[in-house]
């Protein structure tokens, strides 16, 4: 039985005193995992506030060198020493603004599983690819790439995040249907049999992102291969993120 998983990314949102007070009054759960992504600069203090609590940190992106002359980068070590215990990659916001590719996407994981953190790779298609019908072909092509010489999925989570649901003040943005959700998790996850064979994709968290809210977590959280979300507007609110959370622990 594969636990849910409610995770929020933060973006850059949030000074540090505000990350703080965001952590302070989000609620921990024994029921499902909650994690937690601020900014790099917030990590350190709401890590401290959380330590003590059932609610995991995650980074919104690492680099994938250990250390060196890399500007502005920061490993996983760094982050390790922090206290992330989760690193979101490939976002979609990072792969479209930041030149992030899939092989990027691919030595940053390597990285991770080198430092025993648990990698959350996001993958999803744009509008136009959804449009000409090649929803499948992208993703299967992020997984392929991503996943590649990748030997086993234990510290592995995906986030299916369909580029045109997340609602990043784009006006064209809509929201994806229970069924165009279902048809994608369904098809990542038949993806990962053929890769890595039934009791992996048994295994699997698959995560659903893109507007998810207290008003439509129950329907995508009820979703057979849907395994939690992964939720950026909503988590920036305690209220709504600790709703989504109440309304998850009752899926479970
Ligand atoms: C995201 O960007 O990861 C995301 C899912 O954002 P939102 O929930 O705001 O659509």
């Amino acid at each position: 039985m594969r636990r849910l998983i409610i995770a929020g990314n933060w973006k850059m949102n949030e000074t540090i005193e505000e990350s703080v007070s965001l952590a302070k009054s989000i609620k921990e759960s024994d029921k499902v995992d909650v994690i937690i992504a601020p900014t790099f600069l917030s990590l350190d203090r709401v890590h401290n506030e959380i330590k003590d609590k059932n609610i995991k940190l995650s980074a919104q992106d690492v680099f994938f060198q250990e250390e060196g002359a890399f500007t502005g980068e920061i490993s996983p070590t760094m982050l390790k020493d922090v206290g992330c215990t989760h690193i979101i990659v490939g976002h979609s916001e990072r792969r479209n603004m930041f030149c992030e590719t899939d092989s990027s996407v691919n030595k940053k994981i390597h990285a991770l599983l080198d430092d025993n953190l648990i990698a959350i790779m996001c993958i999803g298609e744009t509008m136009e690819e959804r449009d000409s019908n090649r929803t499948n072909e992208v993703l299967k092509r992020q997984l392929t790439i991503g996943l590649k010489d990748v030997a086993q999925l234990s510290q592995i989570i995906i986030a299916y995040e369909p580029v045109w649901a997340i609602s990043s003040g784009d006006p064209k943005h809509k929201a994806a249907t229970t069924k165009d959700v279902e048809q994608a998790h369904k098809f990542i996850r038949d993806k990962i049999r053929e890769l890595y064979g039934d009791e992996a994709a048994q295994n699997i968290q698959i995560l659903y992102g893109g507007s998810m809210k207290p008003e439509n977590a129950e329907a995508l959280l009820a979703i057979e291969d849907v395994d939690g979300g992964l939720i950026g507007g909503a988590s920036l609110k305690a209220e709504s993120f600790n709703k989504i959370i109440e309304i998850a622990e009752r899926c479970n």
